[in-house]
């Protein structure tokens, strides 16, 4: 198969400063052009939604199918921003406005809770979508740069427990409702989920393959070609841009990293990761330098992700002994050190020698 490049759609309208934690292995020709039949067009898009930036490589029988598929992209990106953005008036946001109320919701923030709610139980809250309270006190990330005092710590931390929260259903409408003094923050979940649903949504339309990268959330659709699955570099926390300590093969799956070199400040010669723990109140002590999820449910893999990270190494491996169905690869903060789920054996190719990589049964 040939893929044609397309004009390119959307420049980048803006930069984040955050680095991805995972960059996309370098774009590769096929040698042989077949039939005009199995001739594709490639459409390589970069733009900047929901304070991140989005990354497609979408596929079409032809230009104006390519084009159409972008669209339908751009306009399901909009009304996900329309329903999740914390920075508007959004269905969402409407929860933590009316905290102690019954509000109603769209079918997608019901099913991402319930998800979350799930994932917390789960992780026995490491990964704790009412943390909202500490997010708001610590702010890292957003301009914080302060150490909040131990009474504020203990208030927010008192708000902080996802087993207030409801989820009903009412004749096919939806409703939320958390504690009076509570704030939601779906931020380590919403990605995985909506790139997921974008994934979905080109797929009933028609689309047989196309790589979708949010923020470095990973949406492997289909193969790259007939037979050969996707390849996501996994990037050396240590080393620039591209450098990866390894690299998994993906089809139809999300592969999710959560790491300690993305949003953080330095205090004192202590650096504050962006990571909280709704026990201490504070940014965790990982000795964890990040955490990349291999699964086919985005919100699942985005949640444990972030969970995973927030566990440490000792907590995260028995974790994974635990759950033979969460498929992880874990790089430990002294970047000498990965451990690898036994399922990506075959899907792993590992890059670095200065690390060694320990497969864990489950
Ligand atoms: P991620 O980059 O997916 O690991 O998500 C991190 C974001 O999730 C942070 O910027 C916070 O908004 C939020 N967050 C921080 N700590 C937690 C936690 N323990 N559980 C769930 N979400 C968290
Ligand atoms: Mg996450």
């Amino acid at each position: 198969m040939f893929a044609k490049k397309l004009l390119l759609l959307a420049a980048a309208a803006a930069f984040c400063a955050q680095l991805p934690a995972m960059a996309l292995e370098t774009h590769q020709t096929p040698a042989v052009q077949t039939q005009a039949e199995n001739e594709e067009y490639e459409l390589d898009t970069t733009t900047f939604h929901m304070g991140t930036v989005v990354q497609l490589k979408i596929f079409g029988k032809t230009p104006e199918e390519t084009k159409r598929f972008a669209q339908l992209i751009d306009d399901e990106v909009a009304r996900f921003d329309d329903m999740m953005s914390v920075h508007k008036e959004t269905p969402l946001n409407n929860v933590n406005k009316h905290a102690g109320e019954k509000v109603e919701v769209t079918p997608e923030i019901a099913e991402m809770t319930i998800e979350a709610l799930k994932i917390a139980d789960m992780t026995d809250s490491a990964f704790e979508p009412m943390i909202g309270p500490l997010v708001n006190l610590w702010k890292i990330g957003f301009g914080g740069d302060k150490v909040p005092s131990d009474e504020a710590i203990q208030e927010a931390i008192r708000r902080v427990d996802h087993r207030h929260v409801k989820v009903t259903e009412d004749n096919g409408r939806w409703f939320m409702q958390i504690g009076a003094d509570q704030n939601v923050d779906m931020g380590a979940i919403a990605k995985g989920y909506i790139g997921q649903k974008l994934a979905e949504k080109l797929k009933a339309q028609g689309a047989k393959h196309a790589l979708l990268d949010l923020g470095g959330n990973i949406v492997a659709m289909g193969e790259k070609y007939p037979g050969t699955p996707w390849r996501i570099g996994l990037q050396s926390p240590d080393k620039t841009r591209g450098a990866y300590f390894a690299v998994v093969s993906a089809n139809d799956e999300n592969v999710i990293t959560s790491g300690a070199y993305e949003r953080n400040f330095e205090k004192n010669g202590h650096r504050y990761g962006h990571i909280l723990s709704p026990v201490t109140g504070r940014p965790v002590a990982t000795d964890i330098s990040s955490v990349t999820i291999v699964d086919k449910n985005g919100a699942k893999a985005d949640a444990l992700c972030t969970g995973i990270f927030a566990m440490g190494w000792e907590r995260a491996e028995a974790f994974l002994k635990a759950h033979p169905d969460v498929h992880a690869v874990l790089l430990r903060d002294n970047l000498k050190e990965a451990l690898v789920s036994e399922a990506l054996r075959d899907k792993i190719q590992t890059y670095d020698p200065e690390v060694s990589f320990r497969f864990v049964k489950q």
